[in-house]
This record gives C-alpha cells, sequence and structure tokens, in this order.
C-alpha cells in the first residue's frame, strides 16, 4: 500500500525506423523505481501499432525474445505502473490503445485525475462504456471524443485539458505524431531529450533518458503540450501559466532517483539539503550518522556535514529486493529480508538514523530495532519528510488517513512506538528550501490544489454489487 502513486511513463520518436522497443525497455528498466506491478510497450510500425503488456518487471515481463517479437518502428510508447486508481489487473496495464473514428492512439499516464469520477459519470451517462477501472481510460475517452470535432489530435488533446482536473504526465502516440502533455499545475515530471542519432525521448524522469544514451533537452513545462512529428517539433503553451505550479515535492524526498533533475533542481541536491536542514534543526551529540538505504543517504550525508558527525554505512540493502513497500502482507519481517545492519559499524554507537518519510512507521520501527540488536547505544532518528497527515488525491493508494501513525499519534509517541531516543521531523515551512519551483506538500498541509470530489478512492470502479446493478 502506497500513499503516493509511482508510475512511470517514456516515448520515442524517430523519422526513420530504429529498434523503438529497445529504447522503451532501457527506458523502463531506468523508471522502475516508479513502478513495479505491470509494465508495457506499444511500438508504432507504419502506422500499425503492436502493443504487448505484462504484470511484473520490466526485465521479467520483456524476454529477450518477446522484445525481438515486437517489430521497429519510428515511434513507442511505453509504461511501468504501481496501482493507484484501479486494482491489479490486466485490463489496468498501460500504455493503453484505442481505436477511434480518426484512427488510433496509445497513452501512457502517470498521475491521478482529482475529477475523475464525475467525468467518468457523465460519459457513462452519455453511453460510454469502460474496459478498465483505472482514470487513463477517461482521459483516453476525452480525447477521442474532442478529436471528432478537433482539427488535429493535438487540439483535441487541449480541449480535453479544459475539462481535466489533477495530475496528469501523459505521452500519447498517434499515427503520425507522438505528445507529450504536462497538466497545468505540473504535478508529475516530465522531460525530454534528443539521442545522438537525432530522435527525441520523452520520460518521467531524467534517468532514463540518460540511460538511452541520450541528452536531456528541459523539462516539460506545466500545462505544455509538445509534439514531434515528421515535420518537426511544436510547442502548444496556451494552458501554460494557467495555474500555479505544483510539483509534488514528494518527488524529490522519495520517488525519483537521486540521478534525476526535475524542473531544472537535483533530486540528491534536494536531498542533502533536507540532510542538512535537518542536523540545523536537530541537532544531537552522537558519533555517526546512519542513512537508511536508498531514499534515506543523500538526507544522511547532508546531516554529516553539517553537524560534523561521521557519516557510515551501517544498514546494508539486499541488493536483489524490490522495495518491499510493494508487497501486502508482513511487512515486519520484510524488512530484515531487506536491510541488515553491520555490527561493527553501530556498535556501542550513538547514531543518527536518517530515512526519508514515515508512513505507518512499520518499516522503521523494525529498522531501529536492527540497529538496537547489533548493539547501538542510542538512536537518534531524523526523517527528511514533515508528518504525512492527509491522502494524496493526485496518486493516492490509500483510503482513508487511518493507515497514517501521525495522524493519530503526537512526535514523542511516535518515538516510543519507533523505540527511538529521539525523533525530528522536517520542518514543513521548510520545504521551500529544497527547491525554487512551486510544489504540491497537501499530504503534509491539507492544502489541496484542486477541488476534492468525495468519491477519489482507489479501486472506486471495483464496488461489489449494489442495487443499481442488475
Ligand atoms: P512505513 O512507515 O509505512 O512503514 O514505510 C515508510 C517507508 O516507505 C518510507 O521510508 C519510504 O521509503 C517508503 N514510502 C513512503 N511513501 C511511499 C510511497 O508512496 N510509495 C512507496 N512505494 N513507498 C513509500
Ligand atoms: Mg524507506
Amino acid at each position: 500500500m502506497s500513499i503516493h502513486e509511482e508510475c512511470g511513463v517514456f516515448g520515442v520518436f524517430s523519422k526513420t525506423p530504429i529498434p523503438a522497443a529497445q529504447y522503451c525497455y532501457y527506458g523502463l528498466y531506468a523508471l522502475q523505481h516508479r513502478g513495479q506491478e505491470s509494465c508495457g510497450i506499444v511500438v508504432n510500425d507504419d502506422g500499425l501499432f503492436f502493443p504487448y503488456k505484462e504484470l511484473g518487471l520490466v526485465g521479467e515481463a520483456f524476454t529477450k525474445e518477446r522484445l525481438a517479437s515486437l517489430p521497429q518502428g519510428t515511434m513507442a510508447v511505453a509504461h511501468t505502473r504501481y496501482g493507484t486508481t484501479g486494482g491489479t489487473n490486466r485490463a489496468n496495464c498501460q500504455p493503453i490503445v484505442v481505436n477511434h473514428q480518426k484512427g488510433r492512439m496509445a497513452l501512457a499516464h502517470n498521475g491521478n485525475l482529482s475529477n475523475a469520477a464525475a467525468l467518468r459519470n457523465d460519459l457513462e451517462l452519455s453511453g460510454a462504456i469502460f474496459h478498465s477501472t483505472s482514470d487513463t481510460e477517461t482521459i483516453a475517452y476525452i480525447i477521442t471524443k474532442e478529436r471528432l470535432g478537433a482539427p488535429s489530435i493535438e487540439e483535441a488533446v487541449s480541449r480535453a485539458m479544459d475539462q481535466l482536473e489533477g495530475a496528469y504526465s501523459l505521452v500519447i502516440m498517434s499515427p503520425q505524431k507522438l505528445i507529450c502533455v504536462r497538466d497545468p499545475h505540473g504535478f508529475r515530471p516530465l522531460c525530454f531529450g534528443q539521442t545522438p542519432g537525432g530522435s527525441f525521448v520523452v520520460a518521467s524522469e531524467s534517468c532514463a533518458i540518460s540511460a538511452v544514451g541520450a541528452t536531456l533537452i528541459r523539462d516539460v513545462e506545466p500545462g505544455e503540450i509538445l509534439i514531434f512529428s515528421k515535420t518537426g517539433v511544436v510547442s502548444l503553451r496556451e494552458h501554460c501559466g494557467t495555474k500555479e505550479r505544483k510539483l509534488c515535492i514528494f518527488e524529490y524526498i522519495y520517488f525519483a532517483r537521486p540521478d534525476s533533475v526535475i524542473d531544472s533542481v537535483s533530486v540528491q541536491q534536494a536531498r542533502l539539503r533536507a540532510g542538512e536542514i535537518l542536523a540545523q534543526r536537530y541537532p544531537v551529540q552522537a558519533d555517526i550518522v546512519v542513512g537508511v538505504p536508498d531514499s534515506g543517504l543523500d538526507a544522511a550525508v547532508g546531516y554529516s556535514r553539517i553537524s560534523s558527525i561521521p557519516y557510515g554505512i551501517g544498514l546494508i540493502k539486499n541488493k536483489y529486493i524490490g522495495r518491499t513497500f510493494i508487497s501486502p502482507d508482513n511487512r515486519t519481517d520484510q524488512v530484515r529480508i531487506k536491510l541488515s545492519a553491520i555490527r561493527h559499524t553501530v556498535e556501542n554507537k550513538r547514531v543518527v538514523l536518517i530515512d526519508d518519510s514515515i508512513v505507518r512507521g512499520t518499516t522503521l520501527k523494525s529498522i531501529v530495532s536492527l540497529i538496537r540488536e547489533a548493539g547501538a547505544k542510542e538512536i537518534h532518528v531524523r526523517v527528511a519528510a514533515p508528518p504525512f497527515l492527509h491522502p494524496c488525491y493526485y496518486g493516492t493508494d490509500i483510503d482513508s488517513e487511518k493507515h497514517l501513525i501521525a495522524n493519530s499519534h503526537t512526535v514523542s509517541e511516535i518515538k516510543t512506538i519507533l523505540g527511538a531516543d529521539s525523533l525530528g521531523y522536517f520542518p514543513l515551512e521548510c520545504l521551500s528550501e529544497l527547491t525554487d519551483t512551486g510544489y504540491c506538500d497537501a499530504c503534509f498541509s491539507g492544502r489541496y490544489p484542486t477541488a476534492i470530489q468525495a468519491d477519489t478512492r482507489k479501486n472506486r470502479f471495483e464496488r461489489r454489487l449494489s442495487d443499481s446493478e442488475q
């Protein structure tokens, strides 16, 4: 269970046929941290679409044979999914491909619409039927509907944007064009670059641009529609600047890879800075600073720099295990499978333990006891995010606030639950020091940038039989 959603989108455009599926494969591989539930690639070979989607990790779903079975093409779009809206099933795998009156379209989406339920309801009342429970199909429906009266696919996308609210970074493929779109708030990242051979690549994070040997050109602007076609690259900016910038601050804190640069800010630099601020705000007499792998490591380095307490590697992560967060049950034991403490580093030491965030508190509780068992004298926990108090509607996976430990406990109670000697959370008001672009911190502050509808829950389309169903 997650409180935020992590999907990765990727696309490639070339004027001449290239091994487009392979670009996507390597791109998705670099975006695997953003979602491990399912993945898919759709190749465009001369206007014909060749999709392959499967549950599981990129390396498992795309065997060598499977990858080789996809043809060369001038374009492809790809997606790696962490289920948020909609459950785990094949119908919800992306990219989705739709056939419509003016041709076909493939679409990969990262984000969550905050008005999806209302939009879908309106469409259903006008006779629309849906195959999946994900809100991405709603976006596809609205674009194809607008396409009927629009002179071009990009114009249809622009008209659809007037109706969509919330988070969407999209990569869309038509027979002749690759189009990428970022919602006017810019909740989720999206950037593009170019390969030495002249192909364009689009990705959720710049680490995927580098992974395919391309050079980052820039971020897609919030509200921008970028169109790649044989005639060149066109940027439509009519939705740019219409809304306040609201990049999800959690991209810097946890989601993104530290080697990515989002909206011109290095993720690693933001994390180092978070650690520095923690050191200034919550100094403590200690012997060593230990970060929780992987997302707590950079903040630990930052804490060490400012406090002059040496940084040490006190926890080792098994390289062959994914994020335990994705597995539903018995997480306490999973922490031991994933992490182990290095006695030599922590024994008889006063340890400052840095992690990126606390959601339910179960992970950190296990980690504190691992370090205690390895002989630490004192454990001072510092968290590089403020307390989670509110669900996220721009990619939520939590139905209610009751799972968030900070919602029902004070900091002092949480310290006791964790078994720590002290606890300090990153100050909400200091988030602005991590980036110079506008950001969304609703999960910490409750300040939602868009109206929130009552039925924005995950699985809202997966209800059991109700009276109206016969
Ligand atoms: P918890 O407190 O629920 O036991 O786990 C917190 C840890 O889960 C954090 O340290 C962080 O690494 C990870 N985490 C926090 N938020 C998310 C999220 O939205 N998705 C996933 N997959 N992991 C998260
Ligand atoms: Mg963690």
